[in-house]
């Protein structure tokens, strides 16, 4: 069997969804189990109604809910027809009577809870699936609808709960039977807690969703279909040159996401990792493009792909005390530790240590206690580059290539090797561009 998951632009309108059941249709004899996001942008509405609700402006809560409902009406009118489209509307106004209840408890008691907001946000998939479901029907496709609150359990941590994977697993062999020439459709990001009450996997959950049920079922591959052509060797938008990459590790793939590639995140796949399953990006505008394959050992050594954050801030602390003592980075790191503040990368030297973080809110209170350490520089405006791609320490034509290309940009801090899948460099923010397109001409273009 195969998963196909389906996100939010791709549920988008009417269109979009038939394009989603297209692709569905093109693999039956797999047995595809299909996973949808709410249509795109309407997780985010219902976040902006129970908020402005929680704040007492029930008016701007019911102006938001009622563009909810208008999208999901008008793509039910769009390709439903007859006695399938009089029930839906039936089914969408009891649903939406429900939704606009539960707001105004939201707006009475000014109070919205994570276990609340869950019970809210899970309208988004469930609306979406219904639609997509009736369409399939509709169409004459053999289609089944599965409730995900009764297949994925989870803990209590509202708003980002965690599966229980054996409960969920145990669910999943009871009660789906994958099955060729069968679509089975179901929520992606929703579960149910201890209590029996729904909760949510956290923002993008979906993917998750996705993962966990394709592990559950042994998948052959599981399928993420969305609106870019799969991962690319740089963010297209700085360089139009950027290519699909075919093949991807899990781990280069998680380095990228770390650096803002926002593709997949490393951690919603790790159920397909942990039992071997490929998982390919796909566009659902290009179907038949082959997208990107994350698989263990999958493509060649070497350079993959570049990628860069900035806001980055280098935070550096001299003192000869450092020479030859021990214990010096276990304080400095203590220090940044105790402010909640995540450090990046870390060079040292005998006396110097440098490291880059991204969030300073409390850098004032890290520098007066840095400051008892020695002897303290910050610099910020810089960016962090990332030169992804497995054994690339193995290379040793990689380094030369690398810093040739990056002749004319100041370099402030190197690391290699540690990762085992990149070179991170730190450069001004204001050179990072001139950086990438410098390094993707070398890498990528002059062959
Ligand atoms: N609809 C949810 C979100 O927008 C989950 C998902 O699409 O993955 O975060
Ligand atoms: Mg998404």
């Amino acid at each position: 069997m195969i998963v196909l998951k389906i996100g939010g632009t791709s549920m988008g309108d009417a269109s979009r969804m038939d394009k989603a059941l297209d692709i569905a249709v093109d693999q039956m004899e797999a047995a595809p189990l299909m996973v949808c996001s709410a249509m795109g942008g309407v997780t985010d509405q219902i976040i902006k109604s129970y908020t402005l609700a929680e704040s007492g402006d029930i008016d701007d809560a019911r102006t938001v809910l009622d563009s909810i409902k208008e999208r999901h009406y008008a793509c039910a009118e769009d390709f439903l027809e007859g006695e399938l489209l009089k029930s839906m509307q039936t089914d969408l106004d009891s649903t939406f009577a429900q939704f606009a209840s539960l707001l105004k408890g939201v707006n009475l008691l000014r109070d919205c809870s994570p276990r609340s907001k869950d019970a809210l946000l899970s309208f988004g998939e469930r609306l979406s699936t219904r639609l997509i479901y009736a369409r399939g029907i509709q169409r004459g496709i053999k289609t089944i609808l599965l409730d995900a609150r009764e297949l994925i359990r989870t803990d209590d941590n509202f708003n980002s709960a965690r599966p229980d994977m054996e409960a969920t697993f145990r669910l999943v062999s009871e009660s789906v039977r994958p099955e060729p020439g069968t679509l089975i459709i179901t929520q992606g990001f929703i579960g149910t807690g201890n209590n029996g009450v729904t909760t949510t996997l956290g923002r993008g959950g979906s993917d998750y969703s996705a993962s966990i049920l394709g592990a559950a079922l042994g998948a052959e591959e599981i399928q993420i279909w969305t609106d870019v052509n799969g991962i690319m060797t740089c963010d297209p938008r700085i360089i139009p040159q950027a290519a699909t990459i075919s093949d991807i590790t899990y781990l280069e793939a998680g380095e990228l996401a770390f650096f803002g590639a926002k593709v997949v995140h490393p951690a919603t796949i790790q159920p397909a990792v942990s039992h071997g399953i490929p998982v390919l990006v796909k566009d659902t505008g290009a179907p038949h493009e082959k997208g990107t394959r994350i698989a263990a050992g999958a493509g060649e050594p070497g350079l993959k792909a570049l990628s860069a954050k900035k806001g980055i801030t280098v935070v550096s602390i001299t003192s000869s005390r450092m020479l030859e003592a021990h214990g010096f980075l276990r304080r400095i790191f203590a220090i940044f530790d105790a402010a909640e503040t995540p450090v990046d990368l870390v060079t040292t030297s005998e006396v110097s240590v440098s490291v880059t973080i991204d969030k300073t809110d409390a850098l004032e209170g890290i520098l007066e206690k840095l400051e008892a350490l020695g002897q303290v520089t910050v610099e910020s405006g810089q960016a962090i580059l990332c030169m992804v791609g497995r054994d690339l320490w193995k290379d040793p034509v990689f380094p030369a290539k690398a810093f040739g290309a990056l002749e004319h940009i100041p370099v402030r801090m190197i690391s290699l090797g540690a990762s085992e899948v990149n070179l991170s460099v730190v450069v001004p923010e204001q050179k990072v561009e001139e950086a990438l397109k410098s390094l993707h001409r070398r890498f990528f273009e002059d062959q």
